[in-house]
């Protein structure tokens, strides 16, 4: 019988292995580290739970497709929670701005910052909807296997300005220096820098404004739970601690896998959601499509990486919102810092995370999990000794969100650990340690990203960060569904 392996259990493996074992096509998930999840890893410390990564959960009718086209409720398997505001963004000169999905309160606080950024922000917010439309609702799903494809979404991308960065689209509507940052620091939630980054990236406003912010009770790790609970219900295995260490090929068409363990799996289609040079690199590198997508892989920009500090307090600290983005003193020339410079810079901007505000039960009583976020260049970029730099960051880190955040917190520590390039390097085998894999700028995206199928390898697939449409849960979720259409047309009996 065909038989479907997905290499690694991301969001975007998850998703594929739940549509396929959905379609009748039998699916193995192989993943290497104990727990799935991917990027969404859980620790779990002293009565603390640390999501590792991603912790704003956007377009939950993605998600509720994977239930539903299972005949199950997401309902049933794991409650979303609105969080309101979205984010809280603050700035060190004391500014403060609460986004949320609240128009008459959003143009209340716009107005405060400058009166004629309101008008400017309605028509930024019409252009960010055009934008989500045709990139996200039509295109983000549909696999770009030809240049005809491009070509045929040229007419929409050139009448969107496709080609102006993120930053540039929002400074033509909105003229204060603040509200230009709240409006253009989303596509770093995806590793774009939004001075480079298409301007088709500012449709994570709109959908944010459409379906809101959720979190998992119990946690992101809820979610991959639930859904790692659906893919078995129907049917599908997953096994942890299994790592895959070679792709077998005959001639042009794989025949099975390889593990650490020795064992050998043979599979009709095979879908890496490992990293895209790990995959062309370390697993098919034996074979000429391998070798010669790696070398030109290695060639195109990757996105940054970020420094990770979880810890957990004896305090919960009350005066915070769920998401709270604290910018710098810096913000373009920071960013250039981070994509651009070899050395890491003095300042920071930081991405804090407390669950708690939302969900208690992710700390013991009275108690806090946390954690904080940095972007930082990757590997290939700034070549730092991350074993150095990171205990050092984390002291900085710690010392500014004592005097500026969470007033007390090196008295209210009861743990902490660090995720550094090294990490997503050594334990995600992310190329240069690259937190989000290639950078989504114009000419890396859609035909120009690895496609959602091999062009010589007919039976490899990719799913995940790397393909179409790109990082980020409902990306990768997405870029599921456009690698599960292929599958299915395979394979499906
Ligand atoms: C700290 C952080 C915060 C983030 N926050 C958000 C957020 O708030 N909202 C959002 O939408 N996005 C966020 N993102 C981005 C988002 O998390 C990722 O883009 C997405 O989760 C990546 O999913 P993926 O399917 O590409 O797989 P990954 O999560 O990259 O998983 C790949 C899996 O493959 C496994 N694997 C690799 N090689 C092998 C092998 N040889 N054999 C077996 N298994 C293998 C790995 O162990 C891993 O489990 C964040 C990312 C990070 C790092």
């Amino acid at each position: 019988m065909s038989k479907a392996i997905v290499i690694g259990s991301g969001f975007g493996g998850l998703a594929l292995a739940i549509r396929l074992q959905a379609a009748g096509i039998p699916t193995l998930i192989l993943e290497q580290r104990d727990k799935p999840g991917g990027r969404a890893y859980v620790y779990q410390d002293q009565g603390f739970t640390f999501d590792a990564g991603p912790t704003v959960i956007t377009d939950p009718s993605a998600i509720e497709e994977l239930f539903s086209l299972a005949g199950k409720r997401l309902a049933d398997y794991v409650e979303l929670m609105p969080v309101t505001p979205f984010y809280r963004l603050c700035w060190e000169s004391g500014k403060v701005f609460d986004y949320d999905n609240d128009q008459a309160h959003l143009e209340k606080q716009i107005g405060q910052f400058n009166p004629r950024d309101v008008e400017g922000y309605r028509r930024f917010l019409d252009y960010s909807q055009a934008v989500f439309k045709e990139g996200y609702l039509k295109l983000g799903t549909v696999p770009f296997l030809s240049f005809r494809d491009m070509v045929r979404a040229g007419p929409q991308l050139a009448r969107l300005q496709a080609w102006r960065s993120v930053y540039s689209m929002v400074a033509k509507f909105i003229e204060d220096d603040h509200l230009r940052q709240a409006f253009s620091f989303h596509s770093l939630l995806v590793g774009g820098n939004p001075f480079a980054t298409s301007s088709i990236y500012t449709l994570i406003h709109a959908l944010e404004r459409e379906w809101g912010v959720w979190f998992p009770r119990g946690g992101t790790g809820a979610l991959v739970q639930g859904m790692v609970k659906l893919f078995q219900d129907l049917g599908g295995k997953i096994e942890l601690n299994a790592e895959v260490t070679q792709l077998e090929a005959e001639g042009n068409t794989l025949q099975a896998v390889q593990l650490a363990d020795g064992r050998r799996i043979e599979a009709s289609a095979v879908a890496s959601n490992a990293d895209v040079v790990h995959t062309y690199e370390k697993l098919l590198g034996h074979h000429p499509v391998g070798e010669a997508r790696s070398t030109s892989l290695k060639r195109k920009r990757m996105s940054n990486s970020l420094f990770v500090l979880y810890f957990g307090l004896n305090h919960h600290h009350d005066q915070l919102a769920h998401h709270t983005v604290c910018f710098g003193p810096r913000y373009k020339e920071l960013i250039d810092d981070i994509f651009n410079s070899d050395a890491l810079a003095e300042d920071f901007s930081l991405y804090l995370h407390a669950p708690c505000v939302t969900d208690p039960s992710l700390a013991p009583p009275g108690c806090g999990s946390y954690y904080v976020l940095a972007p930082v260049p990757h590997l290939g970029t700034a070549d730092l000794d991350w074993e150095v730099e990171g205990p050092r960051l984390r002291e900085r880190i710690f010392d500014y969100l004592d005097q500026h955040y969470m007033p007390g917190l090196r008295e209210q520590l009861v743990t902490h650990r660090m995720f550094t390039p090294f990490d997503f390097r050594d334990q995600l085998g992310a190329y240069q340690g690259s937190a989000f894999s290639i950078e989504p700028i114009l000419t890396q995206s859609a035909w120009f990203r690895p496609h959602n199928r091999d062009s010589r390898i007919a039976n490899l697939y990719l799913v995940g960060a790397g393909t179409h449409p790109g990082a980020g849960v409902p990306g990768v979720i997405g870029s599921a569904k456009a690698t599960a259409g292929l599958i299915v047309e395979q394979l499906a009996p």
